[in-house]
């Protein structure tokens, strides 16, 4: 591990942030100011981006370059989470945000697993140690919150429940590793977009969408024993995602990706997040290889990977 003394040029610093799935993904009704209340559990899974800050000249600000298959689909401007991160660890401390920021891309775009916010924690944690600024965990955990709401689970990894609108997280003991594969999309969606559509399609049913018409989101008492006892049997039976209908809607081909990952010999199969990637759980890292393969060659996605989870947080190298 490589630290910047404060105020003198430091070694460039590597942070790795894992993607992440949700085992369960309960959305409640639409809040006024525009976010769900959420009953979200994560579980960090062994697919990782990596960030590296390096010092820059004063007065250059943070600089962004990306490598990997994806690269040409991440904004490399003040739009990117990454250099909104290192602004915003910058004004905490009332410094200059001079930093070249690079991203190795391994975590699919757009592809509901997290990647911009896994991009957002390791940027931070980066700066943080390049800067020689040693924000404590809680005030990053706080800035993580205020960067997007998957952010402070990327920081922290492992497996947690998610309330408010994923934010506020609480740790979850996990008894096993489970083994997934992950068949990756051609495209993406937008995670907004996916939202709006399960609140069309709710009030479309009659149900409204609103804060008083959708039940209060709980955690799911089988899903959470399932996880403690490292029972994959168990927790393919409780794994749930209320945006899975709407991914499904705006991408119907996602149907075939989700048959085919179960014809391979999937435990179970669901959109991971607000998708496209859908997610496989499997019952060993044979299955999951097997699995992974049938679904590159069933046509139905542009690649599959195999993952474990539950993975550490953001980790400087
Ligand atoms: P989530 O699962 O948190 O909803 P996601 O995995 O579906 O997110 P991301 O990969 O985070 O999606 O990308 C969503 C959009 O965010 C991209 O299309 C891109 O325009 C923008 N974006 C901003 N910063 C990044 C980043 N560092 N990496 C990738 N995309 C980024």
């Amino acid at each position: 591990m490589s630290a910047a003394v404060p105020g003198t040029p430091g070694a460039p610093v590597t942070v790795r942030v894992p993607a992440k799935v949700n085992a369960q993904l309960t959305v409640g009704g639409l809040r006024p100011d525009g976010f769900h209340d959420l009953a979200n559990v994560f579980l960090a899974v062994d697919l990782y981006d990596e960030i590296t800050a390096a010092p820059a000249p004063e007065g250059e600000g943070p600089l962004l370059t990306c490598s990997g298959p994806d690269a040409g689909r991440v904004p490399l401007d003040h739009t990117n989470l990454a250099v909104r991160a290192a602004y915003a660890l910058a004004l905490r401390h009332g410094r200059s945000p001079d930093v070249r920021l690079h991203i190795a891309k391994d975590i699919p775009v757009a592809g509901g697993m997290a990647g911009g916010s896994a991009d957002a924690a390791g940027a931070l944690l980066a700066c943080d140690t390049l800067w020689g600024t040693r924000t404590p965990r809680e005030e990053l955990l706080a800035i993580c919150a205020g960067l997007g709401s998957d952010v402070p689970f990327s920081m922290t990894g492992g497996a947690a429940l998610g309330r408010g609108r994923g934010e506020v997280l609480t740790p979850l003991e996990v008894g096993g590793t489970f083994h997934w594969a992950f068949a990756v999309a051609e495209g993406g969606l937008s995670t907004p977009a996916v939202y709006r559509e399960c609140d069309r399609l709710r009030e479309r049913h009659g149900a409204g969408a609103g804060v008083a018409d959708v039940p209060a989101p709980e955690p799911s008492a089988a899903l959470l024993d399932a996880l403690r006892a490292g029972d994959a049997d168990a927790l393919a039976a409780a794994l749930t995602n209320d945006l899975q209908p709407a991914a499904l809607s705006l991408l119907p081909g996602l149907a075939d990706t989700l048959k085919a990952g179960t014809a391979a010999g999937a435990l179970a199969a669901l959109v991971s997040g607000s998708g496209p990637t859908c997610a496989f759980l499997a019952a060993d890292a044979a299955s999951a290889t097997a699995v992974a393969r049938e679904l590159r060659l069933s046509g139905t996605c542009r690649t599959a990977r195999t993952a474990t989870g539950p993975a550490p947080g953001a980790a400087v190298r």
